[in-house]
């Protein structure tokens, strides 16, 4: 597994503002976007694209554009979904798949409860987005579901994770071509299952308590 922890003072200004517990949700979510953007951009360095030709009004050039079949961006819901829009707007032409994934605040185990994805995902590039990369089991559970479809690289894009989560995706995934970009990597997690210090719930943060 490949580790990429962005050291960037824009990055490091909004997680900031996005940690605050005085941040309002509006505030947080373009906060989650624009991260999400900055994330993006190093997430995306390994795309494919092929060569192309294109004439500009002064003459013919070289230059590449995204190679088919299209890669296949899955947030993880609910909280992935805050960081869609900042995700396709690097990346306008990819393909968007869901995955419904809840944990259970006893057992911290994740369940699956809608998934609405290609059945073949042979030869796709995919990038997961999980705000919170916590215990590490969604991530995990919603890699593998891609990878029993066929995907030959995943990147997953949180804004924040936690030492621990980072080893279970890393001991779940060996061998499988995985990179994890983080904004920040944080002390721990409480017992409860929460990153510390964090942001809380980015869920209940983004989109309030349901
Ligand atoms: N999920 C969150 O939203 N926050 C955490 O700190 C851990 C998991």
């Amino acid at each position: 597994m490949r580790l990429h922890i962005t050291h960037h003072p824009l990055v490091a200004q909004k997680l900031t503002l996005l940690r605050d517990e005085r941040t309002p949700s509006p505030v947080f979510r373009s906060l989650v976007s624009e991260l999400v953007t900055l994330l993006a951009y190093e997430a995306t360095r390994g795309i494919r694209v092929e060569p192309v030709d294109v004439t500009t009004p002064v003459g013919p050039a070289k230059g590449v554009e995204i190679s088919e079949p299209r890669p296949l961006v899955v947030p993880i819901l609910r909280a992935g979904l805050g960081m869609l829009d900042g995700m396709t707007r690097l990346l306008p032409t990819a393909e968007v798949g869901f995955l419904g994934m809840v944990r259970d605040e006893t057992t911290l185990q994740p369940t699956t409860y809608a998934t609405r994805l290609p059945e073949d995902l042979s030869d796709r590039q995919c990038f997961v987005l999980d705000p919170m990369l916590a215990t590490g089991g969604s991530l995990a559970a919603a890699m593998q579901y891609l990878f029993d479809r066929g995907a030959v690289d995943i990147t997953a894009i949180c804004l924040i994770g936690a030492p621990e989560g980072l080893g279970a995706v890393e001991k779940a995934m060996e061998g499988r071509d995985v990179t994890v970009v983080l904004g920040a990597l944080d002390e721990r997690l409480n017992e409860h299952g929460y990153i510390v210090p964090g942001l809380g719930d980015a869920g209940d943060r983004l989109y309030g308590v349901v």
